[in-house]
Formats: structure tokens, C-alpha cells, sequence
């Protein structure tokens, strides 16, 4: 698409709600409203021979709310591999496989890569009516920078596991990664969740985004210390998307990432007394505080 919002006219658009191609149809469906599933994405479930869905019954209620009748078959993590060969065989045949997940769009943190993978090396079409996510629409709702942005999906359940990822995290952003953050949660470990986030990157902006498009849609944008107590005194419900702002330009958190990079490169080489000599001369700050830091980095 052009980047010329005046070289978009009517007569460029497909205006029809049409039915995507033949091939494999990635079809997004509602994260809650049903009123978001596209036209296009209800004929294209019309009119697929068969519809792929993470759960079928799940999926049935979906399509009988819609009046739509339509084959389905299960496709999820454990039957992805196994089931690959024989949507390859009814799409060597000319048909159209549609995917759908329970919410939102197919692949993300839902099955479909791996088939998705499998349709392409094959060379046959894939084509995509896009829809609702969850992380974008908590993006956009969030009031935090809205790029870049970086989509990581559920963290590790486990606590050990869940601080190391966010410790791999951390130094991306000493290293200069500057983004929105934007995880999947489970609401019962919400309030640990954000206990490590605080604990690992600060307090800092965030945002918890729960039951979008819902009847109980509910956006907290506050600081994460906020944020983490509120959670811990009342435990969430529903489905629950958390959102944590880039470290802020300038901040007094980048100053002191910035003055423990230089040190530890001069510690490097230099004794301590020097190491802070040549830092506090580099960066104008005061000859006492970066010596403390020094020491303090250095374990004394
Ligand atoms: N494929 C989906 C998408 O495109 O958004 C995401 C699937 S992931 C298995 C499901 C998670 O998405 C939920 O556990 C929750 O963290 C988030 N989510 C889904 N619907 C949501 C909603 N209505 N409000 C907030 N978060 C939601």
C-alpha cells in the first residue's frame, strides 16, 4: 500500500466483502465482540470446505451465532505436525482451508506457524482476512508509545524462568532497546507478573489492559508500582493484557544504565580511583558519586 493516504481512491479499494481466493484463509476471529469478526471473514468461514479451529466446540458456537454451517476440524498444539499432510493434500486439490483460533488472530501465541510453514513450502496460497489481536488493541487503548513494539506472547509460568526472561529483557534495553512491551497473561498470576516486572525494570508507566471489547472492558494505565498493588490487594479476572512503556529518554534510570556502562568498561582497565577519574571527567558528574558507584560495582 502506498504511503499516500490521497493515493488510496475507491476505485483502487476491493470494496465487496468477497470471500478470499482459494488456499489457506487465516481468518481472525472476535477477542469478545462478536460484532468485530468482518464480513469478509464470515464468508470466508462460509465458504471454506473446511474450517480449522483450536476448538471445534468453541469454534461451533462462533459459526452457529453467525448462521453459518461449516465443516470444522481440530487444530492445535499437540495435532499441528500430524494433521499438516492432509490439509496440504485438500489444498493440492483446489480447495479452501480456513484457520481460526478461539480469539484473535490465528499464529499468535495460537497454532497455524507450523501449517502456515508447511502451505507455503508447498507453494500454495495463503491469504489472510485480518481482524482483532489483543495485543494491538491494548496497544493503540494503552496511551503508551505505540512504536516500536515488541509482542512477547506469555511469559514462562514459572517465577525462575519468568525474572531470567525479563532479566534478557533488561539488558536488551542497557544495550539501546527502546520499545512498549506487551505480554499475554493468565489473571491468577497477574499480581506476580507485575511483582517481578517492578522489581526487575522499576517503576515506570505501564498499563493492564482486561476484557477488551467486553462488557467489563477495563484499561488501568498508571505506573507499575501502582499497578502491581492494586493487582495484589484485588486479584484479576477475565483476560488480562499487560503493556510496559519504554524506559524514559533521559530518565534518571538510563543516566545511571549509561554511568555503570562506562565504568564497568573502564574498571576494565583502570584501578578504581582511576576508573572514577576518567568517568566523572567524561560525563561531568560529580567525582564522589561516581566514585560511590564505583565501589559499589565493584562489590565494596
Ligand atoms: N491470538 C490471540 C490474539 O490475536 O490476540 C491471542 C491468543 S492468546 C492464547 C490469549 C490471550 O490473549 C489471553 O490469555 C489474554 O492474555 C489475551 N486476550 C485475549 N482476549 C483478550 C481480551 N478480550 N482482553 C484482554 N486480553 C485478551
Amino acid at each position: 500500500m502506498s504511503d499516500d493516504p490521497s493515493a488510496a481512491s475507491p476505485a483502487d479499494s476491493e470494496t465487496g466483502s468477497a470471500g478470499p481466493p482459494a488456499g489457506l484463509v487465516l481468518v481472525s476471529t472476535p477477542i469478545g465482540n462478536l460484532g468485530d469478526l468482518s464480513p469478509r471473514g464470515r464468508v470466508a468461514l462460509a465458504e471454506a470446505d473446511l474450517v480449522l479451529c483450536e476448538d471445534t466446540r468453541h469454534t461451533a458456537r462462533l459459526l452457529g451465532a453467525l448462521g453459518v454451517h461449516a465443516r470444522t476440524a481440530p487444530l492445535h498444539e499437540h495435532n499441528e505436525d500430524a494433521a499438516i499432510p492432509a490439509v496440504l493434500a485438500r489444498l493440492a486439490a483446489g480447495r479452501t482451508v480456513a484457520l481460526v483460533s478461539d480469539a484473535g488472530t490465528p499464529l499468535v501465541s495460537d497454532p497455524g506457524y507450523r501449517l502456515v510453514r508447511a502451505a507455503l513450502a508447498a507453494g500454495h496460497p495463503v491469504h489472510a482476512v485480518p481482524g482483532p489481536n489483543a495485543a494491538v488493541t491494548a496497544l493503540v487503548l494503552s496511551g503508551l508509545p505505540p512504536l516500536p513494539f515488541l509482542a512477547l506472547g506469555f511469559p514462562p509460568p514459572r517465577a525462575a524462568a519468568r525474572t531470567a526472561g525479563f532479566h534478557a529483557l533488561r539488558a536488551a534495553e542497557r544495550a539501546g532497546l527502546s520499545a512498549t512491551l506487551i505480554w499475554y497473561e493468565a489473571p491468577h498470576r497477574l499480581a506476580g507478573m507485575l511483582a517481578d516486572l517492578l522489581a526487575v525494570f522499576g517503576d515506570r508507566p505501564a498499563a493492564v489492559a482486561r476484557e477488551l471489547t467486553k462488557r467489563f472492558e477495563e484499561i488501568r494505565r498508571d505506573r507499575l508500582a501502582a499497578l502491581a498493588a492494586h493487582y495484589a490487594a484485588e486479584p484479576a479476572r477475565g483476560e488480562v493484557t499487560v503493556l510496559l512503556g519504554p524506559p524514559a529518554e533521559g530518565s534518571a534510570e538510563q543516566d545511571q544504565d549509561s554511568l555503570d556502562r562506562q565504568l564497568r568498561a573502564a574498571l576494565a582497565t583502570n584501578s578504581l580511583k582511576d576508573a572514577a577519574a576518567l568517568v566523572a571527567a567524561a560525563t561531568g558528574l560529580p567525582r564522589k558519586r561516581v566514585y560511590a558507584r564505583a565501589l559499589e560495582l565493584e562489590g565494596g
